[in-house]
């Protein structure tokens, strides 16, 4: 089958290429995968920007398909059956994290695409327990985009503590922004968006998902907005999705005293910003990576219950064979999110 994969250590090395289909191994199954989304990450393993890339792996890590081969040992599967896949490919299962379910601080976990094959491929080999089914409804498109749906409803549903009738604040209207945005409306937040003159069309997109008020803050000031949303008091919660340092300080002086920040973006740097609002304030800093077993069992029933629009964040699909054009368009920040299939 034909795969895209990273080769070697240093920038480059990423290439489609031949290599045999995957075989299961006890407990695992296979899914012909139909689409794959492109994140971020693919995009620093290309770049060689990701430590945890162990090369040669195959990319690909947010996908669904249909169970083409059971493995021994699989219960409850069938072959056809429709899926998409946890992005942990596997962690340890014994250690303190494992056992209590927080499967994504394993030190031993492992991701599709990048410890473990992914999906930018025609076949992926996959734990049994990492498979969803995808309710009838839903799409093959909407199938691949459950992985950063379950990393929005970690954020907000399991890292902070909101309830209807809250307000926050989100910083980033990237597919990660936009889908914390709408997993906080399916709670019942008011939810304030904000991003810079590059966001103009994805501000426009998030106030047809319900976003409560739109900030470019190139040409609106956030915090009279916030004091007056809030009487004075400040969000109940903000996440910052950007990873940038204005928003994580817009962060900081919006959020309420002893109110929450949320880090779901990475700054890939070093960052300086005034820290003591911190203290003054009470904020509670948390981050939040990925997401578990429980996550996705809450982010399925979003997607099945209509709670969520993820088919609006496709902004294209190209076969397996045009992943360079797919990946110039994603790392340009034209569009939101790029689909691949395969192509044999
Ligand atoms: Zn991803
Ligand atoms: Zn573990």
């Amino acid at each position: 089958m034909k795969a895209l994969r990273k080769l070697r250590r240093g920038p480059g090395h990423v290439d489609l290429v031949n290599i045999d289909s995957p075989r299961p191994r006890e407990g695992e199954v296979i899914v012909e995968v139909q689409y794959a989304g492109i994140c971020g990450t693919d995009i620093h393993i290309l770049h060689d920007l990701y430590p945890k890339a162990r090369p040669p792996v195959t990319l690909g890590h947010e996908f669904c398909g249909v169970i083409s081969e059971l493995g021994p040992n699989v219960q409850g599967w069938k072959v056809g059956d429709r899926v998409t896949v946890e992005s942990a490919a596997d962690f340890c299962r014994v250690c303190e994290f494992c056992r209590s379910g927080q499967t994504q601080r394993c030190e031993k976990r492992q991701g599709f695409g990048s410890g473990r094959d992914g999906a930018f491929a025609s076949f992926a080999a996959t734990r049994q327990d990492g498979l969803y089914r995808l309710p009838d409804p839903v799409s093959f498109q909407e199938g691949a985009l459950c992985e950063p749906l379950a990393c929005a409803v970690h954020a907000v549903m399991e890292r902070s503590s909101i309830e209807p009738g809250k307000t926050v604040l989100v910083t980033g209207p990237g597919p990660i922004g936009l889908l914390v945005l709408q997993v906080a409306k399916a709670v019942g937040a008011m939810v304030v968006i904000s991003g810079t003159q590059r966001d103009e069309e994805r501000l426009k997109l998030a106030e047809r998902m319900g976003a409560d008020h739109c900030v470019r803050i190139d040409q609106q000031d956030l915090h009279p907005l916030i004091h007056e949303l809030t009487s004075g008091m400040g969000v109940d919660a903000a996440y910052e999705c950007s990873g940038a340092m204005g928003a994580l300080s817009d962060c900081l002086q919006g959020v309420r005293k002893g109110g929450e920040i949320v880090q779901v973006g990475l700054f890939g740097h070093t960052i300086e910003l005034n820290y003591d609002d911190v203290t003054f304030k009470e904020v509670q800093i948390k981050g939040s990576f990925t997401h578990n077993r429980g996550t996705w069992k809450k982010a399925i029933e979003l997607l099945r219950d209509r709670k969520v629009d993820l088919a609006s964040l496709v902004s294209g699909e190209f076969p397996l064979d045009q992943w360079e054009e797919a990946f110039r368009l994603f790392e340009k920040g034209i569009g939101l999110k790029y689909l691949l299939y395969p192509i044999d």
